[in-house]
């Protein structure tokens, strides 16, 4: 997973600049706009800082601090220590993330190809690498500390999982890092026979090409 960054102006709308509290969660959003690429989702949250305004006539404070394209590439727009307006309600359904969750959790939003926010297999397996680097990253516990939107608020985002919540248990499942199996992937990091460890840490991804040059590498090691 290559993450490219293209941050946002600082503005009041989508970036304002505040310095994010220790993280104390992700969250997973659709950008509910079928098709939309990671590139023109990064735009429209750039454009807000004009001062737009929705049906309602109400000015829009929205953004996130990645998304996730169609092609499973990951633009981050916002940096990880500050804070985005992704998350923000009148009352929340969780007390675990504080009286403001904007100001401790990531958010992340997804592209998907159709209106029930199905995501293509590219954009899924970079969802879940870029979320276990996080939960790497910031010592977080894949199953109690990855959100949906709608775990946070109510609100019906991101729709597919609000919709297949069997597909979300499972999902957050797959994050999970066997302890001992990560120790042994670190160890082996140190001694400079693996360098991406991500792609070591579920498994899931590790291609046979992988797997040869990693045999190659411990092979060069015992001769
Ligand atoms: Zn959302």
């Amino acid at each position: 997973m290559n993450i490219k960054q293209d941050l946002i102006t600082i503005n009041q709308y989508s970036r304002p600049s505040t310095k994010l509290k220790p993280v104390k969660g992700v969250v997973v959003h659709w950008v509910a706009n079928t098709k939309s690429t990671a590139q023109a989702n990064r735009n429209y949250f750039e454009g807000l800082k004009a001062g737009k305004r929705d049906v309602k006539g109400n000015l829009i404070y929205a953004s996130a601090h990645y998304i996730v394209g169609l092609e499973g590439e990951v633009i981050q727009v916002v940096p990880d220590n500050e804070m985005c307006y992704h998350v923000g309600a009148a009352s929340y359904k969780t007390d675990k993330l504080g009286t403001y969750p904007n100001d401790c959790t990531i958010g992340i939003e997804c592209c998907h190809v159709d209106d029930n926010g199905t995501m293509s297999a590219a954009t899924l397996e970079s969802l879940k690498e870029l979320i276990k680097a996080l939960c790497t990253k910031y010592q977080l516990d894949p199953v109690r500390d990855v959100y949906l939107h709608y775990d946070v608020t109510g609100k019906a985002c991101h729709k597919y999982y609000v919709n297949n919540p069997k597909a979300w248990t499972d999902f957050k499942a797959s994050l999970q890092v066997d302890p001992v199996h990560a120790a042994n992937v670190n160890k082996l990091v140190k001694a400079g026979i693996i360098s991406t460890p991500e792609a070591w840490y579920g498994l899931q991804t590790v291609n046979i090409e992988h797997v040869k040059s990693l045999i190659a590498k411990v092979a060069a090691k015992v001769s």
